[in-house]
């Protein structure tokens, strides 16, 4: 494992590193516009594992176990943009403010990520440049490109969650996260519960903020866009079967909505 010199290098991606964003159904019709900040659980080559064993790089510290699955289906069902990140958020978090503590964390669900310790600044600034940045450079592209041509857009940031955490256990199956947007979620919130199986979340098992968000806060709140976050349980979406389930359960809600902010005129 090279962290040291890792540490130090300001050459982050290399050429054998798979690029930082992911995108699908770019030419898509839909008005939601999906984002998915911890799609994937990659590892630029010259971190190495971050000085952690293979079963932490698979666990919800590293990513949003389940949700990939989910936003390539929900993507292609609704015919809907998903810009997607590939990189493992104990590198960079690409949904919380870089500089906060919890941007490159030392410390993550009682493990310690020893790849992030004493990291220098430039270290840290190169995760920033070659990671989070290419990644919300281009949802802003990609929402002034929708803003300049008219396009109705609904920005909807996909995650899931751990269904223990902190020894609590959580009983909720989905949530929806916001904060300022005052349209969507109640609408989103209204769809889910009158599912009758399920435990919805209101702003659990988090609620967003700009202090502990980014992409909601950023994208949503200050373009002024109707936004929502959605988390879902990850014991729900661990296999194929259950990410299907899910997607299709989601495309026939946000299709509906659709529906509803059409004739509300708000799209
Ligand atoms: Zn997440």
């Amino acid at each position: 494992m090279a962290l040291d010199s890792a540490g130090d290098t300001s050459l982050l991606l290399g050429s054998d590193d798979v690029p930082p964003v992911i995108e699908i159904n770019a030419e898509g019709g839909s008005p939601f516009l999906l984002t998915c900040d911890h799609y994937g659980r990659a590892i630029p080559r010259v971190l190495g594992d971050l000085g952690l064993p293979a079963g932490e790089l698979a666990r919800h510290i590293a990513w949003d176990i389940g949700i990939a699955g989910v936003a390539d289906a929900l993507s292609k069902h609704l015919g809907a943009h998903l810009i997607a990140q590939l990189y493992s958020r104990l590198v960079i978090d690409c949904n919380r403010p870089p500089g906060a503590p919890s941007s490159i964390p030392r410390l993550s669900d009682a493990t310690v990520i020893a790849g992030n310790e004493g990291l220098a600044v430039r270290a840290a600034e190169a995760r920033q440049r070659d990671i989070f940045d290419p990644y919300h450079r281009r949802i802003a592209e990609v929402i002034d490109r929708r803003l300049r041509d008219g396009r109705p857009t609904v920005l909807v940031s996909l995650h899931s969650f751990t269904p223990v955490y902190g020894g609590e256990v959580r009983p909720w199956h989905i949530g929806t996260l916001y904060h300022r947007d005052t349209r969507l979620p109640p609408l989103l919130l209204k769809s889910l519960r009158s599912e009758s199986d399920l435990v919805v979340g209101d702003n659990e098992p988090y609620a967003v903020s700009d202090g502990t968000d980014y992409t909601i806060p950023v994208h949503g709140e200050k373009r002024g866009l109707m936004n929502s976050g959605i988390e879902i349980r990850q014991d729900l979406i661990a296999d194929p079967a259950g990410q299907k389930h899910w997607a299709d359960r989601l495309a026939r809600i946000l299709r509906e909505i659709e529906t509803t902010l059409s004739a509300q005129r708000l799209l």
